[in-house]
């Protein structure tokens, strides 16, 4: 894949952060303007991502996984359908359709997905720099207004500043572990899972400890009950049971782009209690068909006298000990149901305990004050996903993935990516009025 050469002595209109499916929903809509916008009119675009390729969850890519998302809800068909890089376009130059389609599942495999990715990548690839991170983020000032943006990017020759007009921070989401808890040797957050378990002496293992209800948990113990056929896999659970997904079709309105207007205008109040009320639509519950498919091998392992799968239900793990050189990691437990409290040693203990959005206080550091923040401490953000500033801000700083609590409960998810890529790249392009012009970065139907 050809690489960009970082430009120091010029100003980008945009750098972004990343480019994972946010930022490279935006680089398609860039892209898409560039092509037909007059020459002085295209956006110059730098998206920098640490990883050294292009990838998606690459340690939770296991073959048989599914998306929780229907295809069409990739880079830029809610966009624009007749976008070259739609999941559809994909298929059909891979010569895929009709083996998609006669599988007769809306969701692609998430293997198939990243194929995509890498596909759409590959055609991106102008705008992007792999093994190239972020590391500092500073707003330049004149005249008492926000002019623009230093971006501080490390790679193999050293650190290098970029100047940019607008930057669009989409890091994603970062591993959270319990209060106290950290990875080692024999604690895992899911997030880490397959390159951990690559080296891992599956035939030994005796115990395994999954921490977590959602459906990293129950992936990661169908996973580690089959790699591991000797193991006893413990599940801990604050619920009676695994929670399934919500996906009906009332409640997955709560993702169309519409939804993102209407939650955004609402009462903050109003805008919690339905975040909170549909948080079965993703968060901490598990797809139909795998609970389906756990129950399934503890009923045959009962059958057989043989159980592996062990329920720890209403409970939580209040302690972790991992002794450097023991072969066991020591987990207390508090039981709301059955023997209560007690002590769980297992060879590893996984903890998909879920993950929170990038933080952008780091990355500004003492410039992190130019953030308005609401009562929560959570920066605020205009519709358009442009951080509210202390300072008038000709230059915007957009946080994307970030926004939950204002733009609702898709905000970290693929649903809208090509929508708010269009509302992006038009809010960038009317910060510049000159550059403005009927393009296809609109939403189709506008
Ligand atoms: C296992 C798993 C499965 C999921 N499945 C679905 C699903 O089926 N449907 C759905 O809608 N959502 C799903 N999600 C939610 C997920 O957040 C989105 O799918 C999607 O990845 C969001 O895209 P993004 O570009 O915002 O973030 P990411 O995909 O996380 O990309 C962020 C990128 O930023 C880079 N980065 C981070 N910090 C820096 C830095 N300082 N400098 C440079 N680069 C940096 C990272 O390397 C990464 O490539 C899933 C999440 C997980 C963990």
């Amino acid at each position: 894949m050809s690489r960009p050469e970082i430009t120091t002595d010029q100003t980008y209109d945009v750098v972004g952060l990343g480019f994972g499916p946010s930022n490279m929903a935006l680089a398609t809509a860039i892209h898409e303007h560039n092509r037909v916008a007059g020459r002085g009119l295209r956006l110059k675009a730098l998206f920098l991502d640490r990883a050294s390729e292009p990838g998606w969850h690459k340690n939770l890519l296991f073959e048989d996984a599914s998306m929780q998302v229907a295809f069409a809800k990739d880079l830029s068909s809610f966009r624009n359908p007749t976008s070259e890089l739609t999941f559809m376009n994909f298929l059909h130059t891979q010569g895929r359709m009709e083996d998609f389609f006669n599988r007769g599942s809306m969701a692609p495999l998430r293997i198939e997905f990243v194929a995509y990715l890498r596909w759409a990548a590959e055609r991106l690839s102008e705008y992007v720099r792999y093994s190239s991170e972020v590391v500092r983020v500073v707003p330049r000032t004149s005249g008492g207004r926000i002019t623009g943006y230093e971006v501080d990017v490390a790679d193999e020759s050293g650190v290098r500043t970029v100047a940019a007009r607008h930057v669009v921070l989409a890091g994603g989401l970062q591993p959270v572990f319990p209060a106290g808890v950290r990875s080692g040797a024999r604690v895992w957050h899911s997030a880490e899972f397959l390159e951990r378990v690559a080296v891992l002496d599956t035939a030994a293992v005796r115990c395994v400890a999954v921490i977590g209800g959602g459906q990293s948990a129950a992936e990661v113990i169908e996973q580690m009950y089959h790699r591991c056929p000797q193991a006893q896999i413990h599940s801990v659970i604050s619920r009676f049971g695994l929670i399934p997904s919500d996906a009906s079709a009332y409640a997955n309105r709560i993702f169309d782009p519409m939804a993102v207007d209407e939650l955004y205008a609402a009462d903050p109040q109003v805008r919690q209690e339905l975040t909170e009320a549909h948080r079965n639509t993703n968060n901490s519950v598990v797809n139909p068909n795998t609970i389906a498919a756990l129950y399934d091998l503890e009923y045959r392992d009962k059958w057989l006298g043989a159980e592996r799968l062990n329920w720890h239900r209403a409970a939580r793990v209040n302690s972790v000990r991992e002794d450097y050189g023991t072969p066991a990691v020591q987990l207390g437990l508090a039981e709301g149901l059955g023997d209560g409290s007690g002590t769980l040693e297992a060879d590893v203990a996984i903890f998909a305990t879920g993950y929170r959005a990038l933080d952008p206080t780091t990355l500004l550091g003492s410039h992190a004050g130019m953030l308005v923040r609401d009562e929560l401490g959570r920066p605020t953000t205009r519709r358009d996903y442009s951080a509210h500033t202390v300072l008038p801000d000709d230059s915007k700083l957009f946080l994307v993935g970030q926004t939950e609590h204002q733009h609702g409960i898709s905000a970290t998810l693929l649903s809208n990516v090509a929508v708010r890529a269009g509302e992006i790249l038009e809010s960038i392009l009317a910060a510049d009025p000159a550059a403005t012009q009927p393009t296809a970065h609109r939403k189709a139907h506008a």
